[in-house]
C-alpha cells in the first residue's frame, strides 16, 4: 500500500463506517461486508472481487490503530485525495504520490557513483525496482532456429515451430491454487503486491516479502506447478518464411515472442534460419547458379545445352563457337524472386569434362587434333611474361 493509495482511497466508504467508528463497529462492518463478497461465493464475478480486495485493504488499514492514525493524518494533510505530484513519464506507473528515487536522481546514479548510488544502497534498491516492478514490461525476444529445403528457402514456406517458455500454468490456469480452492487477498499487503515504509517526504514500496508481489497467497497449492502458477511449457506456431531467405538469415516475426507483463508488448520471435545445399543448383544473392558439363569440341564449335531451371522445363543455352572455359551464361528471370516481385538469374557456368578414358577413335581423332593445332602455341611468351613481372 503507498501513500497515493491513502490519498486516493476512502476507507470508511469502502466500509460504510463514520470516521469516528470505534474498532468493533469496524470489525463487525467488515465480517459482514467479506462474508458477502468473498470470491468463494461469487465465482467468476470480477466485480464481487474488486470490492472484496476493496474491503480488506480497508480493514487492514482501518483495524490497525497505528496504520489508521497513520491514514487519517495523511488525508487530513493533502485533503482527502485531491492531491497529486507528478512523477513524470513513467508508463504505468503509480502516478500519485509515491516517489522513485531512480526518477529523481537519475543521471547521478548509473555511472556507480553520486546520489543515485547512495539512496540505492541505502534503500536495498528498493525504488529502482519498485519502478520496474510496476512498469508494463515489454516480453523477451524468442530466439529459435528451423531448417528449410533450398527450394522452400527460395520459393518461401510455412514452418510449425515449437517454442518453449514460461507461462501460466495449465492445471491451475495461473491461479497457483489447488483445483477447486481460491487464492486468499494476501492479509500482508492486502493484495497489492507491494509493501511500503514512508521515509520523509518519500513513499518507498517494494514487493511484498509475504506474497512476492503476486498480491495472493494460495494456502492448497497446485500441485503441477507448487503454487507458483507459472510453468514451462512448449507451443507451436505457424510461422510464413517469406520468400527468398538465405542460409544463417535472421528473420524477425514481431510479437510471437514472450508475453509481456502488466499489459507490455509480447517480445518478437527470431528464427535463425539454416538452408540445406542443393546437389545441382548454387545461390549467390537473388541469382541461382549451375555448373554444366561441356565437352571441348562443344566450346570449340559452338552448341545449344539444355540446363535444367530451379523452377518449370530446362532452358535452352546458346554457345558461341570458340567460348573459353568457364564462361558464364545469364539467364533473366530464372533465379530467385525478390520482395518487390522481380527475379534475379540463372548464371550458368560452362566446365570442359576432359574424357578419362578414350577408345582408340577418339584417341586418333585428337592426336589428329594435336597435329593441325601444332603451330599456335598456347604459352606463348609466358616463361618471358612471368620474369618481366618480376
Ligand atoms: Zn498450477
Ligand atoms: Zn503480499
Amino acid at each position: 500500500m503507498s501513500t497515493k493509495d491513502y490519498l486516493e482511497k476512502d476507507y470508511y466508504k469502502a466500509l460504510g463506517v463514520a470516521k469516528t467508528a470505534k474498532p468493533a463497529e469496524i470489525k463487525t462492518a467488515y465480517r459482514k461486508l467479506a462474508r458477502k463478497y468473498h470470491p468463494d461465493s461469487n465465482q467468476g464475478d470480477t466485480k464481487a472481487e474488486e470490492r472484496f480486495k476493496e474491503i480488506s485493504e480497508a480493514y487492514s488499514v482501518l483495524s490497525d490503530e497505528k496504520r489508521r492514525k497513520e491514514y487519517d493524518e495523511a488525508r487530513s494533510l493533502f485533503g482527502g485525495g485531491s492531491f497529486r505530484v507528478p512523477t513524470g513519464t513513467r508508463p504505468g506507473g503509480n502516478g500519485g504520490f509515491n516517489f522513485d528515487l531512480g526518477d529523481i536522481f537519475s543521471g547521478a546514479g548509473d555511472a556507480g557513483s553520486g546520489l543515485g548510488d547512495l539512496f540505492g544502497t541505502v534503500f536495498n534498491r528498493g525504488g529502482n525496482r519498485n519502478t520496474a516492478q510496476n512498469r508494463p514490461r515489454r516480453g523477451a525476444d524468442v530466439e529459435t532456429e528451423t531448417t528449410l529445403s533450398f527450394s522452400d528457402a527460395i520459393d518461401g514456406t510455412t514452418v510449425g515451430l515449437r517454442l518453449t517458455g514460461e507461462g501460466p500454468c495449465p492445471t491451475c490456469r495461473g491461479t497457483g491454487a489447488k483445483a477447486g480452492t481460491t487464492p486468499r487477498i494476501c492479509p500482508v499487503c492486502d493484495g497489492t503486491g507491494q509493501s511500503s515504509r514512508n521515509l520523509g517526504t518519500f513513499g518507498i514500496s517494494e514487493p511484498c516479502k509475504e506474497c512476492h508481489g503476486r498480491g495472493l497467497v494460495v494456502d492448497d497449492p497446485c500441485p503441477a506447478c507448487t503454487g507458483s502458477g507459472r510453468a514451462m511449457s512448449s507451443r507451436t506456431i505457424q510461422t510464413r518464411i517469406p520468400a527468398g531467405v538465405s542460409d544463417n538469415q535472421r528473420i524477425k516475426i514481431a510479437g510471437k515472442g514472450a508475453p509481456g507483463e502488466r499489459g507490455g508488448p509480447s517480445g518478437d520471435l527470431l528464427v535463425r534460419v539454416h538452408v540445406k545445399p542443393h546437389p545441382v543448383f548454387g545461390r549467390q544473392g537473388d541469382n541461382l547458379t549451375v555448373t554444366v558439363p561441356v565437352t571441348f569440341a562443344e566450346l570449340a564449335l559452338g552448341a545449344e545445352v539444355k540446363v535444367p531451371a530451379h523452377r518449370g522445363a530446362p532452358v535452352t543455352v546458346r554457345i558461341p563457337p570458340g567460348t573459353g572455359n568457364g564462361s558464364k551464361f545469364r539467364v533473366s528471370g530464372k533465379g530467385v524472386r525478390r520482395k518487390d516481385g522481380t527475379t534475379g538469374s540463372l548464371i550458368v557456368t560452362v566446365e570442359v569434362m576432359v574424357p578419362q578414358n578414350l577408345n582408340g577413335k577418339a584417341r586418333s581423332a585428337i592426336e589428329d587434333l594435336r597435329e593441325a593445332t601444332a603451330g599456335a602455341d598456347p604459352r606463348e611468351n609466358l616463361l618471358e611474361r612471368a620474369k618481366e613481372a618480376l
